[in-house]
């Protein structure tokens, strides 16, 4: 198989707020060359990198807004977060463990640190990815997937190099919990100090992976925490080495070649469904949910 390159390591830019509980370094879609189409199903990603957080008695976080036409996916590294969505569903993750709700035809939401985790305060860290939907699944019925430690499906490496947790998609035969509407790979890498792991997708498919703690080689090339790695699209394998325990987010996907129309927190496929997003929201049309 021919190695996949790298095609740029990108460090994170400066952060800002969302609500007052992310403090994010959006790489996707504001880090060239990390547009929407070119790392297409992945249409935005915000790293909350480890950022402590005094206690609070208010939780924080972002309050009542609205989602549609694509999937929110949250990955907890360090602290909680909870949710609470219009389409009922509410959810906790801790470290380790995953939301995946898919506003589809469109919900209204709130993600904010977990009440505990506000009282005591502590270490936050985590990711958030949206997920494109293709045209014909961007109107379906909104969902929610909690991916707790329960259910994160694990792949044991060989020579004690670590564990890769399948989010999505699947590692050699391990397949993960949560289900997609597009063909994708999502992966947290627990390695070991001394660990070596391979990885192997498709050409055609938009790959990256973040490094959430620990610095790694990436085809023998060092890169540092924090970091961004986006790889060509030809060739399939790359390999991971840790010569410190480190945990890396990989991800994977299928491009949708479709048209993008994205605005604040829709994403269509024409301006059109934008402005009929807009509207179907200030009609009401996305449900209630009490701040
Ligand atoms: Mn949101």
């Amino acid at each position: 198989m021919a190695t996949k390159k790298i095609e740029a390591i990108l460090p994170p830019r400066a952060p800002h707020y969302v609500g007052d509980g992310f403090r994010v370094h959006n790489f996707i879609p504001s880090v060239p060359p990390l547009s929407m189409q070119r790392m297409s199903p992945f249409v935005m990603m915000d790293y909350n990198s480890k950022f402590y957080f005094p206690p609070s008695n208010r939780p924080k976080g972002v309050g009542v807004h609205p989602h549609r036409g694509f999937e929110t996916v949250t990955i907890a590294y360090k602290g909680k977060v909870a949710h609470h969505d219009s389409a009922g569903n509410s959810g906790i993750i801790g470290e380790g463990e995953v939301q995946w709700m898919t506003a589809a035809s469109g919900v209204l939401h709130k993600e904010y640190h977990e009440e505990a985790f506000s009282k005591s305060g502590g270490d936050f860290q985590m990711v958030q990815l949206w997920v494109n939907l293709p045209a014909k699944d961007k109107m379906s019925k909104p969902k929610y997937q909690g991916i707790t430690k329960e259910n994160i499906k694990r792949y044991k490496l060989a020579n004690n190099s670590g564990v890769i947790e399948v989010i999505a998609g699947q590692y050699e035969d391990v397949e993960g919990a949560a289900s997609t509407f597009t063909p994708l790979h999502l992966l947290n890498a627990k390695l070991n100090k001394g660990g070596v792991v391979d990885f192997s997708f498709p050409e055609n498919y938009n790959t990256g992976l973040l490094v959430i703690e620990g610095k790694i080689k990436v085809n023998g090339t060092e890169v540092n925490t924090d970091h961004f790695v986006l790889f060509k699209n030809s060739g399939e394998s790359f390999q991971v080495e840790a010569p410190e325990s480190a945990i890396v987010l990989v991800l994977s996907g299928e491009p949708i070649h479709e048209p993008i129309a994205a605005q604040g927190p829709f994403v269509m496929n024409s301006r059109m469904e934008i402005i009929q997003a807009i509207e179907d929201y200030n009609m009401g049309k996305f449900g209630h949910l009490n701040d």
